[in-house]
């Protein structure tokens, strides 16, 4: 069985209590998947090279953890509970399905791109507490693992999840039509980590010359509010990298410009650790 994650650790011995998780830029689909739709279809939900955009954190000190599944099989970034009723079988007490479900984009996927079913068929409960248990768990008991060891440690950690974005939102997305800027802060509007943390990423993305905003349209996702506790001095912040800085959109490859904005992030990923290493003293 592919593994559910891997979980990149620092390349020196200054370790840094600083996380990036990249939940998204995983396509493997296991073999239960039995969705309806084709792979360019998958495509669209895929944060494409997103783990390896930040791979150079590793070398800041920092960690990288990355799922290695398909969001459209169970997205780790959603509440275990936001699952939309009408994908299922038979009733189940468990489903809370939030805003997220009702775009048809919860828990497990309902819809692939607007008006494109995933399934030809109801799941049942067992499949679902199958995608739960083998790739959802795993990868949040690795987070929280990795978090809880840090702070033990550190008595503070700096956690940024990572995405990517259409350059322009389709009709399942809350700006639907709207060209996007280069990066998306996302901070639960100031509530998920210290104001300092999130001007320090946003200076850096400056730095190089990338136009910057700060939770609009997206605030942060189910990770961000899950792992953030600033009163705890636990910092959490989702980063949206535009795909057409980087990217073919429409072909799924690099474009020219890859390595150019990878040693751009390299250079966030080294602001962020200087900072983080100052709050620790060192
Ligand atoms: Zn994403």
């Amino acid at each position: 069985m592919e593994p559910a994650f891997s979980l990149l650790t620092p390349s020196q011995t200054a370790v840094l209590p600083l996380v990036f998780d990249s939940p998204h830029s995983g396509i493997h689909c296991p073999a239960d998947f039995n969705t309806q739709v084709p792979v360019e279809f998958i495509k669209t939900g895929w944060d494409a090279f997103i783990d390896d955009i930040w791979q150079p954190v590793v070398e800041q000190g920092g960690y990288l953890l990355h799922a290695h599944f398909s969001r459209m099989y169970i997205d780790p970034n959603r509440a275990p509970t936001d699952i939309d009723p009408e994908l299922l079988d038979k009733p189940w007490e468990i489903c809370q399905p939030t805003k997220y479900s009702e775009r048809g984009m919860g828990l497990i996927r309902r819809f692939a791109l607007p008006n494109k079913p995933m399934y030809d068929r109801k799941l049942t409960q067992a499949e679902v507490l199958h995608r739960i248990h083998h790739y959802y768990t795993p990868y949040h008991q690795q987070l929280q693992t990795l978090l809880d060891a840090l702070h033990s440690q550190f008595k503070g950690v700096w956690h940024i999840d990572c995405h990517s974005m259409k350059s322009i939102g389709n009709g399942m997305n809350i700006d639907a039509g709207i060209s996007r800027p280069d990066i998306i802060l996302g901070d639960l509007d100031g509530t998920s980590a210290s104001g300092e943390f999130v001007d320090v990423i946003a200076k850096a993305f400056a730095d190089k010359g990338y136009k910057v905003v700060k939770n609009k349209p997206y605030k942060g996702g189910y990770l961000v509010s899950h792992y953030a506790d600033i009163a705890a001095n636990r910092h959490s912040v989702q980063i949206e990298i535009n795909r057409a800085l980087y990217m073919h959109e429409q072909r799924f490859e690099m474009n020219d410009n890859y390595q150019h904005f990878k040693s751009d992030t390299a250079y966030v990923a080294q602001q962020l650790a200087s900072y983080v290493s100052m709050q620790i003293g060192r």
